[in-house]
């Protein structure tokens, strides 16, 4: 069990009803609610604190890219209440800061077992319990399984050769350390410009003696004009968060920005070219609560594309590198664009250049710097800002067998099936928090995890009151919403861009749109159905007698 310091005992057995893994925004709620209602549960979480991706990726430059006032837990009015955010779009600091307070408040490290990873999982058919074993060598016996692990949370490292012989220094963006990390006066090389390499260039461009920022997919990035916020505004916003939170329950992204029906070519095309001028100016996700079908009309989308591009030269002074800079051959908001803060008019700064990878791609790593096929850069430290194995990544991590033997492997070999990104077929009582085929990135994640969360438990209760030991999807309720997540993915353009958002950044993995591109509301209503229709789209074990739980 637990030992004085609080951490698992290794080596022991230790039965419970559920294990959580991982302590970010999902699993602090999970081990929250699970506490709440009773539960003989442990949490599992690799980093050593809590926070998930706001602990690992503090590079600098790091900030949300939703408002903190949708990006943020709304279970409990006495944390709303209570915290005050500096800034419209929050710092990683202050989201880090964030959990941490909202773990002191509710107790919620006595729980966890900090540095530690589960390594594999595997459900024991004849007792009905999953087997949960960790690096440390504890082994857990939990009827549930709750995977709070993380859309992005397997660092992707890129493959080219040499990175051990390089002899300065290599940071990861989604491992920053601990401590700051000064640039000043050095050679540095970023490679990646999705949206962590974006909010990073700025930063670092300001110290560096030189910055070279290797691109080989230019992103869509827009303003995102942050501010500081007014107490004024913060009363405000305290005096009306329960209207805030109903709004943002009932929105497609699962936060309360503005959202129009208006198609785009409704307008005359200087009413749109307007339009467009103040959603620059307004910054952040404006341009989609301008118009309504952006993600559905690619001649809409295009023009939007090209106001976009026409932008970065009005910014960027070197017309060649304005015109490497921008995308192209893809739609705009295919994924959630990137909101920057001086990144273009970083290019304009001296001691920074582009290196375009796609004209001269990189060969390799060298001891000194990077070589290209044209040039060798000599560098005193490389940034990797390569983004992540996304969705799926944490939970192949580590092997996980279901009933009769099932490996999550091979089930997913094809691409990930589940249904409602919450269970799957063949792995009784293993609910994923965010994971594939749910709205996911597409959404707040930290109200789509609580709301994943709440209907886990829900599920959790349902069996408890009824005598049942173990449910998972039938395999035809499965089947029918993947069917749903494809009919829709086909009717977006997001599955039309070779983002991470179909797996297109990682070598040999299934391409497809692994997420539910039908808004969070419509999502949440498809949950609240399969939870009142009394649960029909699940087979329920019953328990047996002499291993009844809890
Ligand atoms: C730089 C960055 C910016 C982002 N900005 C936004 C944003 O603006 N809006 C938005 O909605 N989302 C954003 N996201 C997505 C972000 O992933 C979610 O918002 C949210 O923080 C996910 O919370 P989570 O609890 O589901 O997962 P995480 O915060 O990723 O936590 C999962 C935890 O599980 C642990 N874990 C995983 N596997 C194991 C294992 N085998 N054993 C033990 N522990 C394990 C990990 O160490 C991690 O701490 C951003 C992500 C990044 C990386």
């Amino acid at each position: 069990m637990a030992t004085a310091s609080g951490a698992t005992d290794a080596h022991s057995i230790i039965a419970l009803d559920a294990v959580v893994v991982g302590a970010g925004f999902g699993g602090m709620y999970a081990a929250y609610r699970l506490r709440e209602m009773g539960l003989r549960f442990r949490g599992i979480e690799a980093g050593g604190d809590v926070g998930g991706v706001w602990y690992w990726n503090r590079y600098p430059g790091a900030r949300c890219d939703l408002m903190c006032i949708d990006y943020s837990y709304s279970f409990s009015d006495e944390i709303q209440q209570e915290w005050v955010w500096p800034e419209q779009y929050a710092h990683q600091s202050d989201i880090l800061a964030y959990a941490n307070f909202v773990a002191d408040k509710l107790d919620l490290r006595k729980d966890f077992d900090f540095e530690t990873r589960v390594i594999s999982a595997s459900y024991d058919d004849a007792r009905d319990l999953w087997v949960i074993k960790t690096n440390t060598g504890a082994i857990f016996e939990a009827t549930y399984f709750i995977l709070a692990t993380g859309p992005l949370t397997v660092p992707k490292r890129p493959d080219y050769p040499g990175f051990e012989d390089f002899t300065g220094d290599i940071y990861s963006t989604a491992r920053w350390p601990h401590e700051p990390v000064d640039f000043t006066g050095r050679k540095v090389g970023l490679i990646g410009t999705g949206s962590t390499g974006i909010q990073i260039v700025p930063v670092v461009a300001e110290q560096a003696g030189e910055l070279v920022v290797f691109q080989r997919t230019p992103s869509f990035t827009l303003p995102m004009r942050n501010s500081a916020i007014t107490p004024e505004f913060w009363d405000e916003v305290r005096r009306n968060y329960a209207s805030i939170r109903e709004s943002a329950s009932l929105s497609p992204l699962g936060g309360i920005r503005a959202v129009s029906t208006r198609p785009f070519f409704s307008l005359p095309r200087a009413q749109r070219h307007s339009l467009m001028e103040d959603s620059w100016k307004q910054g952040g996700l404006a341009f989609l609560g301008t118009f309504g079908d952006l993600l559905r009309n690619e001649e809409a989308n295009e023009e939007v594309a090209e106001f976009v591009r026409a932008k970065i030269s009005e910014v960027v002074k070197d017309p060649d590198t304005a015109e490497r800079l921008k995308p192209r051959g893809y739609p705009i908001f295919a994924r959630r664009p990137c909101l920057d803060t001086g990144y273009y008019e970083a290019f304009n700064q001296p001691n920074v250049r582009l290196a375009d990878c796609i004209d001269d791609p990189i060969e390799c790593i060298t001891p000194r710097g990077i070589k290209t096929q044209k040039t060798h850069y000599d560098l005193d430290a490389i940034i990797l800002a390569t983004g992540f194995d996304g969705l799926t990544g944490a939970l192949m991590a580590f092997a996980v067998t279901g009933r009769d033997g099932r490996d999550l492997k091979d089930k997913w070999r094809e691409g990930a099936r589940s249904y409602l990104g919450i269970a799957m077929d063949g792995f009784p009582n293993l609910f994923m928090v965010c994971g594939p085929n749910g709205p996911s990135a597409l959404a707040n994640i930290i109200t789509l995890n609580q709301q994943n969360v709440d209907w886990i438990c829900s599920a959790i209760t349902h069996m408890r009151d009824n005598g049942l030991t173990a449910m998972e999807p039938r395999p035809d309720a499965e089947e029918a919403w993947m069917d749903i997540v494809a009919t829709l993915a086909d009717k977006t353009l997001v599955s039309k861009a070779n983002t991470w958002y179909v797996g297109a950044n990682i070598q040999g993995k299934t391409k497809g749109l692994t997420m539910y591109t039908g808004g969070f509301a419509n999502y949440r209503n498809s949950c609240a159905d399969a939870q009142t229709n009394g649960y029909r789209e699940f087979t329920f074990a019953p328990c047996k007698p002499d291993l009844k739980v809890g």
